[in-house]
């Protein structure tokens, strides 16, 4: 378990907060349905701005109107420079690496009846060994990019690779150097400015197949438990997920630096994610090696290395 803090290192967890990871962990174990729904707090750890609540937060720096296609058809060239490239495309998104949390996460979707749906745009969950089939990134991915003209194939289906914006600077300047200005990259087939495969506020999960909405939906409406990992809770997928829960009756758990009043009916797991995640993963192996019934299921600790 190289990459697991050891209990020593982590911070104290309260008696709530354990005894809703080991019922967590028993569902888990017992085959249960999970959907895990990943924010920005995750990443945190990796050395990637949060979008809200701290000073440097994007949406603190930029109104959030920046992150609209109307926004962007309005002027894509000042979208490109002045927005996405200062906010988006910088090193701290481009060389961060998955932390403990996502490997953990990984882990545990391989031996448990659970999906994952991210928030995330930043590539971290999928440069683990998580499953790919069990993967939807529901706000997009870094690196990829879509059209904007409608019944263009790259519009709505399909999405564009550039891997590397460098080679539109439109003044000597380099990703690297931190200051990149390009020309606004143009669309293969119809020639109209691209944009990045990212969901903007004014669109639609259903806007584009790579959000995988449908997928999304129907993991949902089929799991017994969702597990929420820093989120805020304020973007559309876990309204979404909060608002069935409540309505079927779902377990709802929360993992979080704080929990939250409004979602005091959430189970709530108050702890840095690299530190629940690891007891969870324990208990997960500990109830494994004494569940005498599950021989032929994949074991966490089988994974740990
Ligand atoms: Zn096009």
């Amino acid at each position: 378990m190289a990459d697991v803090k050891p209990d020593s290192d982590r911070v104290p967890l309260d008696a709530e907060t354990r005894a809703n990871i080991s019922e967590l962990a028993q569902m888990l174990v017992d085959g249960q349905n999970v959907v895990f729904i990943t924010g920005a707090g995750l990443s945190v750890a990796s050395g990637i701005t949060p979008y809200r609540y701290r000073q440097d937060a994007i949406w603190s720096n930029f109104v959030t109107e920046w992150g609209t296609r109307k926004r962007f058809k309005e002027d894509p060239f000042a979208w490109w420079n002045e927005f996405w490239l200062r906010t988006h495309e910088k090193p701290e998104f481009l060389n961060a690496k998955p932390n403990a949390g996502h490997h953990m996460i990984a882990r545990i979707l391989q031996c448990t009846n659970t999906k994952l749906v991210t928030q995330n745009i930043d590539r971290l969950h999928s440069q683990t060994s998580v499953p790919v089939q069990k993967l939807v990134e529901v706000h997009g991915r870094l690196g990829k990019y879509k059209c904007i003209t409608p019944n263009c194939e790259f519009s709505t289906k399909s999405s564009l690779d550039i891997p590397d914006l460098d080679a539109f600077s439109c003044d000597g300047s380099t990703m690297a150097s931190g200051n990149l200005r390009v020309h606004v990259p143009l669309c293969p087939s119809c020639h109209a400015p691209i944009m990045p495969q990212s969901l903007f506020f004014d669109e639609k999960y259903t806007s584009h197949a790579f959000f995988n909405w449908p997928r999304v939906v129907k993991w949902l409406t089929h799991a017994d438990i969702f597990v929420f990992i820093g989120t805020s809770f304020s973007v559309g997928v876990t309204q979404e997920a909060v608002a069935m829960g409540r309505r079927t009756g779902k377990r709802m758990f929360n993992f979080n630096l704080y929990a939250d009043p409004e979602y005091s009916d959430l189970l709530h797991v108050v702890a840095p994610s690299s530190d629940s995640l690891a007891l969870l993963c324990e208990k997960i192996i500990s109830l494994q090696t004494d569940d005498r019934n599950v021989l032929e299921k994949p074991r966490l600790w089988y994974r740990m290395g």
